[in-house]
């Protein structure tokens, strides 16, 4: 789950990182009057759950209370990455010597947390990853020990050679560690970290990413979810207790059971498709998970062609058919539907299809070329 910048910097503050304060407000004349409190110069930030705010124009300076009611007025409503944004976070300007870039992100290949550091921060740092990966510091966590005192020390004075700057930064480091660790993230960042001209250290961005396993745990954490800023699909998703993720494809693919899911993308790619979203329905038969399932990948503008997986085990074939038939009766389909399942009661199944028109295929393969063939790809 994604939360905003002003909700990961009040969990950044509460660690102990030098997170300048602010308000959040929602018109331009409540982010005048925050301005006034803040001192007149003021740095208004789009709160949407979205990087690359500076670039799209969602952050801008002001220098007193109306050009923070100015800039508020442009920011609010403004769409960022499809994103509205309905909230601005007010903030004093910091004055701004250097900008580094720090952040702790769950790393698959060595299974542990990795904590990245790169002194030049502000801009993306899949860019700086790219373009000069040798600006890039690493050290990896071990979960046991947490980020050691040495670890954090090595990596500060990565981004400060002068001990004034890099003992507050390695402090910031250890924080930074702790709010990912107690809050069960994916993704803590601070991008960037300034040094000011008066020698402070402050972290003037935020973010986090917490992980969705971990969110029953967490009551606050869940308590920020905004579900204004979800997709509507995956909002929908998720109170089905369906696992949705969007992708870029034109295959829609329902399968049941995430490892099914996975080698029915990996066949949609083999025979030359795109997969539209990865969906697991679950081990349950609840007809209206398919319902709803067949709903969300109609809803999909890109999908051209929707492929049903079903492997019969707990989940029984003949209630994801009755589930097929009744979503197809409240629903008019656009795109062909393809339909294999195999085990548990598919002969039920076949017949209860058949009789509402559907033909349905017990090998994978053919099932796999024939969806991706109707998504017109080959
Ligand atoms: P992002 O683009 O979504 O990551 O938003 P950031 O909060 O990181 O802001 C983008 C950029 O705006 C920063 O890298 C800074 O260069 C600039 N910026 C943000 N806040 C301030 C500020 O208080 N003072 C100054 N001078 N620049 C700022
Ligand atoms: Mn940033």
């Amino acid at each position: 789950m994604n939360i905003h910048e002003y909700q990961a910097r009040e969990i950044f503050q509460a660690h102990g990182l030098p997170v300048p304060d602010s308000e959040v407000v929602d018109t331009p004349e409540g982010a005048a009057d925050a301005a006034r409190s803040l001192g007149g110069r003021v740095v208004i930030k789009a709160q949407v759950h979205a990087g690359g705010r500076g670039k799209a124009g969602g952050v801008k300076l002001a220098a007193d209370p109306e050009e923070a009611r100015d800039a508020a007025g442009l920011i609010l409503g403004m769409e960022i990455k499809g994103l509205t944004v309905r909230k601005v976070l007010v903030a004093p300007t910091a004055d701004i010597a250097t900008e580094a870039y720090v952040g702790i992100v769950m790393d698959r290949v060595s299974q542990r947390p990795v904590m990245m550091v790169s002194p030049e921060g502000g801009v993306d740092i899949e860019e700086v990853a790219e373009t000069n990966p040798e600006a890039i510091f690493k050290e990896t966590i071990d979960p046991r020990y947490g980020l050691l005192n040495h670890q954090a020390t090595r990596l500060a004075y990565r981004l400060f050679s002068d001990p004034s700057l890099a003992r507050p930064a390695a402090g910031v480091l250890l924080g930074l560690w702790r709010a990912y660790r107690s809050a069960d993230a994916t993704l803590a960042e601070v991008n960037p970290l300034i040094s000011t001209s008066s020698g402070e250290v402050l972290a003037i961005d935020a973010k986090m990413n917490i992980d969705d396993s971990a969110l029953f745990r967490h009551p606050a954490l869940e308590a920020m979810r905004d579900e204004d800023a979800e997709a509507p699909s995956e909002r929908r998703a998720r109170e089905a207790g369906l696992s949705y993720i969007k992708l870029e494809g034109s295959v829609g693919c329902c399968v049941n059971g995430a490892g099914l899911a996975m080698a029915t993308m990996d066949l949609v790619k083999y025979y030359g498709g795109d997969p539209a979203n990865f969906l697991d329905i679950g081990g349950s038969s609840n007809p209206e998970k398919v319902v709803c399932a067949l709903e969300i990948m109609a809803g999909d503008p890109n999908v051209l062609s929707i492929l049903f997986n079903i492997f019969g085990g707990i989940t029984r074939c003949d209630d994801v058919a009755n589930g097929i038939v009744e979503a197809t009766s409240r629903l008019e389909l656009r795109v062909p539907l393809t339909i294999r399942l195999t085990g548990t009661n598919e002969d039920e199944a076949v017949g209860i299809l058949g009789v509402a028109g559907f033909e349905a295929d017990t090998d994978m393969d053919r099932a796999v070329q024939r969806a991706v063939r109707a998504a017109g790809v080959q």
